[in-house]
């Protein structure tokens, strides 16, 4: 029986048949897979960590069938589960993996940084929305949308008054280069997003930035996300 081995993140699971769930995994190796577990809703199943949303392991499949064959479980980012808020932030991690990427592409850089946003906010004292930020802006700077703060994306300038975000392009832009599909970005939400997206996720918990600019950053970061893909995050 040929088998594959994979290190994966479990994304969602839903109902299949009658004892069975469908696991979306984001797996190191193949990027999205869609796989079985059989017999998985009893209490005594074997791997009924496998179908929980966060689950980190190592997933063995038996092909051609992808039905999961054995589960070795390195972190099921359980302390994420009993608190309301970072589950919200959590799971708009987990949607936007599988919103930005294809099935079958595998995006190792992106992995790793689902694993690092899912260990601050379960282990660290920090402000959730900081990572949710940083997140997604790294996530658009790997589709080709950099959110580039110190310089206007059309015509290059050095930005010296207001800055734009351009949601026909995920582009940021002067007032010159400004079309009639911007919306403002404030100075405040534009050195939010500059000292997020230089601060390493283990040092995010250090930051206290001003109150009410983590919002305001996420908010445009969701509309930047809905103009992306046609749909927002849901959030609390
Ligand atoms: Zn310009």
């Amino acid at each position: 029986m040929d088998t594959l081995k994979v290190k994966a993140i479990v994304l969602s699971s839903r109902d299949y048949k009658e004892k069975d769930k469908l696991v979306t995994l984001f797996t190191l190796e193949n990027g999205i897979i869609t796989a079985t577990l059989k017999s998985v809703k009893s209490s005594t199943a074997k791997f009924k960590y496998a179908k929980e949303p966060f689950c980190f392991g190592e997933f063995i499949l038996s092909l051609p069938s992808k039905v999961i064959t054995s589960v070795e479980v390195e972190n099921t980012f359980f302390e994420i589960t009993k608190n309301i808020d970072k589950y919200y932030i959590a799971c708009a991690i987990l949607e936007t993996v599988k919103t930005a990427l294809v099935e079958g592409e595998p995006n190792p850089q992106l992995f790793v940084e689902v694993l690092k946003a899912l260990g601050c906010i379960a282990y660290n004292d920090v402000n959730d929305n900081y990572v949710l930020v940083k997140f997604l802006i790294s996530v658009f700077e790997g589709m080709g949308y950099k959110l580039a703060l110190d310089r206007c994306s059309v015509c290059g300038q050095k930005f010296s008054g207001k800055r734009y975000l351009n949601l026909d392009f995920g582009e940021v832009v002067c007032v010159g280069c400004k079309t009639s599909n911007c919306m403002e970005i404030s100075q405040r939400a534009s050195s939010t997003f500059k000292i997020l997206s230089i601060t390493d996720y283990d040092k995010l918990s250090t930051l206290h930035l001003s109150k009410g600019s983590d919002e305001e950053a996420l908010n445009i970061l969701n509309i930047n996300f809905n103009h992306r893909f046609g749909k927002k995050l849901n959030l609390l």
